[in-house]
């Protein structure tokens, strides 16, 4: 029976997809349905704040929403504090 790689008293229920690594329930976490280590999270964490390519469409488009909305509530105010006496 195989150990986790990060504790070798624990034997490994998963395999990480990424790098393949056993590992134990503690060390195991599920993203998306796919198992992933400790060191493949921190990979995983490490290459999104360098990459923001894939995010950045929902990001965008909830910068054009927030605008959108910040315009919509500007002008609300302005038409209410031009008709108010
Ligand atoms: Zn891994
Ligand atoms: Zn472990």
């Amino acid at each position: 029976m195989r150990t986790c790689q990060f504790h070798p008293d624990r034997p490994g229920v998963g395999i990480c997809m990424r790098c393949r690594a056993v590992v134990c329930p503690s060390c195991c976490t599920r993203i998306d349905g796919v198992n992933h280590c400790h060191a493949c999270l921190k990979a995983l964490a490490g290459s999104d704040d360098k990459r923001p390519n894939r995010r950045s469409s929902s990001f965008v488009a909830g910068i054009i929403l927030s605008v959108a909305w910040l315009l919509l509530f500007a002008l609300c105010w302005l038409v209410g504090g031009s008709i108010a006496p």
